[in-house]
């Protein structure tokens, strides 16, 4: 599969050709272990390993564990999971910021005593108010003329816990004055009692991200560090720790990150919806996160393909959600065997078919793969069809079954709807219909036409199954527009989720494993959940569903 070129591989490819590393290709993925990854992540993904890969290079998992009090295990070991499922190969390089702590430490003594790091007992809220804004230069913090001496003793006293939490922070000495705001001064480490994933109580100093990242790619001798375009504007921060630390000196590279349509992909929004049980967790099949996904049914390849189709671009947009959706369509259109459900019932009585005759006929596994051959689906007097497909008083081109109008049985006979019978209520209950033993398997020996082809299943022989219906989980395109002061939430859909407690399904699923994939006919593809399924008793979600005229005449109708 060859990746389309773009921006980054332009840089590495230039980069490569001018020897500029030696010839190397060295990317990483440095995930905060503080969620789950999302879809945005996994473009990361692609395109970091993606480079190494083609360029015959490596490629680094990094967590960047520096924040304490937002980590946990449980985010390190879906994140590993998730990559891995990805297919994305790190090998043996498995890395984590934190144990870079004792080296990043000595280098942050290396600045103080090169006269370009202070210890300031200003209160965060002072130094908020000192850096100035954009059009406002900043002031000088009055402890920024300590003496080397000094600092290197402050910072030492901060490391063995002499001073309460924020009560001083180290800070790089570069230019109050300077037009990026990062640049006046920035804060490396704070003082935070809080116990750490990985390296427990041992630390009480903790580095900020903008200092402890470029330390990260330094160490581990990444020569293109890859992240998003928020981080444009610390690029010249970046490149002064390192050259004033005279280490060896990746090069960042900036990208757009990838926003989807109809969800957010915010980490802390992400985290609110599972901690306020707007969805079921991280792993909820609506969730834009990997592991939701992947309950959803979504395959690693199909995400693969969606995040080459977007390409890497230097500026913000919003993928439409159709565009993953289709990406998994066109694979399991070649890959999904075929199998037929009734989601809604209706019961069709054929009058003229023998009673306790049972018929197995022939179906077809995939249309799009001849070698997926054929099944036996088993076919009787009583059959469920949608309530879908059936209109006591059709419409204009409603080709379906209607009283007086012929339809095909998929696989079986044509029926003719004779007689609707309903209950006390007026609701149809059941609907009475002939069927045409002359059209065995789907086609009429004088070729006559009928227009409209519906799915079944045989009542008796069906087995139940909870089936769910997923729908998008915010209302509008970009959630996050929304009016001062409300809140993104207000835009979750109500219906995003619709659970049948017992579709009717064709016999042979009763035996699909968790984890398998199909098309269920003209009402999408679906996935036996791997975490409800039990042997014998599949739970199966919508992944996704046709694109199919039905729902085109559907909604015309109700308009
Ligand atoms: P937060 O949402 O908390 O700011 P984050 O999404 O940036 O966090 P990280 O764990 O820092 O989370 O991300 C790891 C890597 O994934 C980073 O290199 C980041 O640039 C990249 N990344 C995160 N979100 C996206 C996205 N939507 N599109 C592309 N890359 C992303
Ligand atoms: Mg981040």
């Amino acid at each position: 599969m060859s990746v389309p070129i773009n921006f980054v591989r332009e840089i590495v490819e230039e980069d490569l050709k001018t020897a500029k590393f030696s010839g190397r290709v060295h990317t990483r993925f440095p995930p905060e272990p503080n969620g789950y990854l999302h879809i945005g992540h996994a473009k990361s993904i692609c395109l970091n390993y993606g480079i190494a890969r083609d360029y015959q290079g490596k490629f680094n998992l990094r967590f960047d564990d520096t924040n304490p009090s937002k980590e946990e295990q449980e985010y390190v070991d879906s994140i590993i999971e998730d990559v891995r499922w990805l297919g994305a190969d790190w090998q043996e390089r498995l890395f984590y910021a934190s144990d870079y702590f004792a080296p990043m430490y000595e280098y942050a003594e290396q600045l103080i005593k090169k006269g370009k790091a202070y210890v300031c007992d200003l209160t965060s809220e002072q130094i908020r108010q000192y850096r100035g804004t954009l059009t406002q230069p900043g002031k000088e913090s009055p402890y920024r003329s300590r003496s080397l001496e000094e600092n290197l003793d402050l910072f030492r006293r901060m490391r063995v816990g002499e001073f309460p939490d924020g009560s001083k922070v180290l800070r790089a000495k570069i230019d109050m004055n300077h037009p990026n705001l990062n640049m006046r001064d920035p804060v490396l480490y704070r003082i935070l009692r809080a116990t750490h994933h990985r390296t427990g109580d041992k630390w009480c100093i903790y580095p900020m991200y903008d200092w402890a990242h470029g330390i990260e790619d330094s160490l581990e001798g990444i020569t293109h560090s890859i992240c998003t375009l928020e981080f444009e504007n610390h690029r010249p921060l970046y490149d002064w720790f390192l050259q004033e630390l005279g280490v060896y000196h990746p090069r960042q590279i900036e990208f757009a990150r990838l926003n989807l349509s109809h969800t957010v992909l915010s980490k802390r929004k992400l985290l609110e919806l599972v901690n306020g049980r707007y969805v079921d967790g991280w792993d909820d099949p609506r969730m834009p996160t990997l592991s939701g996904l992947r309950r959803r049914g979504y395959t690693a390849s199909a995400i693969r393909g969606f995040c080459e189709t977007i390409g890497v671009a230097k500026f913000n947009s919003i993928i439409d959600l159709v565009v993953l959706e289709n990406s998994l369509r066109e694979e399991l259109n070649k890959t999904a065997p075929r199998a037929m459900a009734v989601l809604k019932p209706l019961k069709i009585l054929i009058t003229n078919y023998p009673e306790n005759q049972i018929e197995e006929l022939d179906a077809v596994n995939n249309p799009e793969d001849a070698s997926a051959g054929t099944r036996k689906v088993p076919f009787s007097r009583m059959l469920y069809i949608e309530q879908d497909d059936f209109r006591e008083h059709p419409p204009a081109k409603f080709f379906r079954l209607a009283p007086g109008q012929e339809v095909r049985l998929r696989y079986a006979y044509f029926i003719t709807c004779r007689e609707v019978i309903k209950n006390e209520k007026g609701d149809i209950v059941e609907v009475r219909c002939t069927y045409d033993p002359a059209t065995r398997g789907g086609d009429a020996p004088d070729r006559r036409k009928v227009k409209g082809t519906i799915h079944w299943v045989s009542a008796a022989h069906a087995i139940n199954a909870p089936v769910r219906l997923y729908d998008n989980l915010f209302n509008i395109r970009n959630p996050d527009d929304v009016a001062e002061g409300v809140d993104y939430k207000v835009n979750l859909n109500p219906q995003s989720r619709e659970v049948i407690e017992k579709a009717c399904l064709e016999p042979g699923l009763k035996t699909a494993a968790p984890g398998s994939r199909f098309q269920f006919e003209r009402l999408g593809y679906f996935f036996a959940d791997p975490k409800d399924s039990l042997p014998g008793k599949p739970v199966f979600n919508r992944t996704v569903t046709l694109r199919d005229t039905w729902a085109k005449i559907e909604r015309a109708e109700k308009k």
